[in-house]
């Protein structure tokens, strides 16, 4: 591997997940010399492990100009390799006047933007459902310009356009930290030796932080487990992705559903989370619908893994190349069993497959897709807190702009690190 590496790039990036490759594609395409470095495989943890959906309604107004764009770059991706994208439409479904005024909350939130969303009401909401229900569906909020597209496809698919484009990947190629000169940026230290380059993206899911801290830059991120199902192909005529709140589901390319519910989530007690209260509390407190808090294994893992650690001698980052949590059966098993009930149709869904990721969140709930103010060369592309899939090329192409210093097409304020204090 050491003889494989280049020597100096433009651009080295960190981790390859969406983020790291779309990045690594849009900077590839604009002409720059890029390294990919990913622990692991190419999307082994998030990127691999998400609902395939696509979705701007339910987002935070910051994020919906990326939705946007992201919807034609998703268009313009398929067209050249199969991800599996389909824009067949979302829908976040009501059953009472509660559920539709909080539906009509959002969509008032959003209207400076262009989502495609409407609320639907009485008969409307039956005709995109397509298949007979036992609940009582008053209200939906519907977007139609909303899709999907198949996780396991996606990442690969892109990091195919990016090596066309002339970029080169390493896989099972871990970074151990930053090397700097001058107080700036000056490459990457892989396991395998140093690779030099101006500038240096990080765009390493979960394990963000670490390398940050190592750095000595504060990023307020913790993990939350995340966990889905996928049933086998069978005759339903459910052809959007569909919150129902004690459900959710999507329709997969093979013909089969990946089924979970929001409150699938667990928030494991670890160091980290006590270190980083202050930040996420609110945070906590605002989905605590959603969010189960866990005490177990997990603190004990993080107390034992070092945040400071020397870039001679193998890091963190060697020791665990994929996480892999498994599922939370017990909630997503639940909220199959809540789906058959809302579409009987669902009776003769049989179960393939369940698995767990964890996902990396801030306490906003919105990513940082920044340059680093004290680290000239230095940008972080993380924090995407579930739902960095949907917008993830729009948010490589963001970040391309940024580290070639060029103006971003989409607003990026409310992504800067520096919103965040020590
Ligand atoms: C169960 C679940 C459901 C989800 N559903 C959706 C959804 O429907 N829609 C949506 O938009 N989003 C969804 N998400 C969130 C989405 O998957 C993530 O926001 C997105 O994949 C994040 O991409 P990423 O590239 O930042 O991180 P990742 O995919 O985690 O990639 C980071 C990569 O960096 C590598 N890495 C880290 N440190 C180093 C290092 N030092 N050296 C080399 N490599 C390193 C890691 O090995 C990893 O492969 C879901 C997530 C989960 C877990």
């Amino acid at each position: 591997m050491s003889s494989s590496l280049p020597q100096q790039v433009d651009v080295a990036i960190i981790g390859g997940g969406i983020i790291g490759i779309s990045t690594a594609w849009a900077l590839s395409r604009a002409g720059q010399r890029v390294a990919v470095f990913e622990k692991g495989v190419l999307a082994g943890e998030q990127s691999s492990r998400n609902w395939g959906w696509i979705r701007s309604i339910g987002r935070d107004p910051a994020e919906l100009p990326l939705a946007h764009r992201a919807n034609s770059l998703w268009r313009e991706i398929q067209q050249q390799v199969n991800v599996g994208y389909r824009q067949i439409g979302l829908a976040y479904l009501g059953e009472n006047a509660t559920d539709q005024a909080g539906l009509q909350t959002w969509l008032d939130s959003a209207r400076e933007h262009p989502t495609g969303a409407h609320l639907l009401t009485g008969e409307a909401v039956r005709q995109i459902l397509a298949e007979p229900s036992t609940r009582p569906w008053t209200s939906a909020l519907h977007s139609a310009e909303d899709g999907v597209a198949e996780p396991h496809l996606a990442t690969a698919g892109i990091a195919h356009l990016a090596r066309a484009a002339g970029c080169q990947i390493f896989e099972q190629c871990a970074v151990r930290g930053l090397d700097t000169a001058s107080g700036r940026t000056a490459g990457v230290i892989t396991e395998f030796g140093r690779v030099a380059a101006d500038r240096v993206v990080l765009a390493g899911g979960a394990w963000s932080r670490l390398l940050c801290g190592n750095t000595g830059i504060f990023l307020p991120q913790l993990k939350v487990h995340g966990s889905a199902l996928r049933t086998t192909s069978f005759p339903c005529g459910l052809d959007l992705a569909v919150n129902g709140k004690e459900f959710t589901c999507r329709p997969r390319a093979d013909g089969g559903y990946t089924v979970s519910k929001l409150a699938a989530s667990v928030a494991d007690v670890t160091p980290d989370s006590i270190r980083l209260l202050r930040h996420f509390f609110p945070a906590w407190m605002a989905q605590r619908q959603n969010l189960n808090i866990r005490f177990g294994r997990r603190f004990f893992e993080e107390l034992f893994t070092p945040t400071r650690f020397p870039l001679d001698r193998p890091t963190p980052f060697e020791k665990n190349r994929t996480l892999d949590p498994g599922p939370n059966t017990h909630s997503v098993f639940a909220a199959l069993r809540q789906l058959q009930r809302a579409f009987p149709v669902f009776a003769g869904a049989q179960v393939v497959q369940a698995w767990g990721g964890m996902m990396d969140v801030t306490p906003d709930a919105l990513p940082v897709i920044s340059a680093v103010d004290s680290l000239p060369g230095f940008f972080i592309g993380t924090g995407f807190s579930g739902h960095g899939f949907g917008i993830g090329p729009a948010a490589g192409e963001l970040l391309a702009q940024l580290v070639q210093g060029i103006a971003p097409t989409v607003g990026h304020h409310a992504f800067r690190l520096s919103r965040f204090r020590v």
